[in-house]
């Protein structure tokens, strides 16, 4: 009889079996590890024998959270970080040279587009930043030197999606690799290698980790392009992963089915119920009939559509930016805070914090009005949710 293919729930629930009988992978904090003699030792550095030989090359805590992740992924490789943003910069320095270009999102995570109009730009990469979610402006952008195609989806702030399996085919056909920060999905959503990614990263701080105490990030895909990353971004960068860092990742993964279930359903219903309500000109969540890209999002996204809300705010009465505040300052349930994928609820109000560097217009362009709020729902029960948000908003 063929073997079940096991569910996500049941993979993450054990997580990547350890050494040994331990059932929980044991928290190894040794920098070195001793050689039986020169033969095992030139074993070790030859790739051929077993065993570690020092932390910031691997190290079994981070094995055990890189292999539960890489099941996860489907993949059959990942890569640990000391942060998103580490994974971030390892994956782009692994694959570029001065003179490569690299294709980006215009709605990108911040500090991901500071990375490539930073250090990147002075290193002599260029990058075109272009609107992923239409494939032919991806086609339009690719240039004979580009290496590398990024994209986020869903993407920060107003959830837009990117077709993966379509992108992927423009990336192929010009030789350049696809990398998919899938943050806001989480595996338990999407599996963006199923659809032609060649890498799929994660700031593992969010969803994976899940309790909002820990950094990470790691990247997953084909073990001969995670060698890659992993020799670039850790051993030369050294962008490494703590032990500690690597136990909480792999603890909090073990019930990430559980969360993700419980925190998407809220969304979705909260989603529902911002959508009626008057004070609330627009709500963007992929699981509504109303989002552009809700089609994709039933054929990309598995299990429902993710924990992130983004909604705006009609400002009658005060305009849009003082509805933001006047909201912002008025939950009381669900924290004033950035991030996502925590236990708890958390709100930001992106034209107030994260995006105020930017001008109205700009903040326009991008699709990011001043009474946009968004919302990363946590594991409370969904009514508390409501009566908090709810009673906010009748005081907007
Ligand atoms: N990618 C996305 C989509 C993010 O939202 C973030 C952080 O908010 C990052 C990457 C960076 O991750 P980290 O904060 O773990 O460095």
């Amino acid at each position: 009889m063929a073997k079940r293919t096991r569910a996500i729930e049941t993979l993450a629930a054990h997580g990547a079996p350890s050494p040994g009988d331990a059932l929980q992978p044991p928290i190894d904090v040794s920098t070195a590890y001793r050689f039986a003699d020169a033969a095992d030792a030139a074993a070790r550095f030859a790739g051929s024998g077993e065993g570690e030989i020092y932390q910031r090359w691997r190290n079994p805590t981070v094995d055990a959270f890189e292999r539960g992740l890489a099941t996860l992924e489907g993949a059959e490789a990942a890569v640990a970080f000391a942060s998103g943003m580490g994974a971030m910069a390892s994956v782009v320095g692994a694959f570029v040279s001065a003179g490569d270009h690299v294709v980006a999102p215009l709605a990108v995570y911040a500090e991901s587009a500071k990375l490539l109009r930073g250090a990147f730009d002075r290193w002599g990469v260029s990058a075109a930043f272009v609107d992923v979610t239409d494939p032919g402006a991806v086609a339009a952008a690719i240039r004979p030197e580009t290496r590398l195609v990024l994209t986020e989806t869903p993407a920060n702030p107003v959830l837009a999606l990117t077709d993966i399996a379509a992108v992927a085919g423009v990336a192929r056909a010009a030789g350049a690799r696809l990398v998919v920060d899938s943050t806001f999905a989480t595996p338990y959503h999407q599996r963006p290698l199923e659809h032609g990614a060649d890498l799929v990263l994660h700031s593992a701080t969010k969803a994976l980790g899940g309790h909002g105490d820990v950094l990470g990030g790691v990247v997953a895909g084909s073990a001969a392009l995670v060698a890659e990353v992993r020799d670039h971004g850790v051993r030369s960068f050294g962008a490494v992963l703590s032990p500690f860092a690597a136990f909480l990742l792999a603890r909090g993964m073990k019930t990430l089915a559980l969360r993700m279930a419980q925190a998407s359903a809220s969304a979705a219903e909260l989603a529902r119920r911002l959508e009626a309500h008057p004070g609330v000109a627009r709500v963007s969540y992929p699981g509504l009939a109303s989002h552009p890209h809700h089609a994709l999002a039933q054929r990309q996204m598995t299990r429902g559509f993710g924990a992130m809300v983004a909604f705006e705010l009609s400002g009658t009465a005060h305009g849009a930016l003082q509805a933001g505040r006047r909201l912002y300052d008025r939950v009381e349930l669900i924290a004033r805070a950035v991030s996502l994928g925590d236990t708890h609820s958390l709100l930001t109000h992106p034209a107030s914090t994260t995006h105020a560097s930017m001008s109205v217009e700009q903040r326009g362009a991008a699709g990011i009005g001043d009474g946009l709020l968004r919302l990363a729902v946590g594991i409370e029960d969904v009514d508390d949710l409501w009566a908090d948000l709810d009673a906010a908003l009748a005081e907007v």
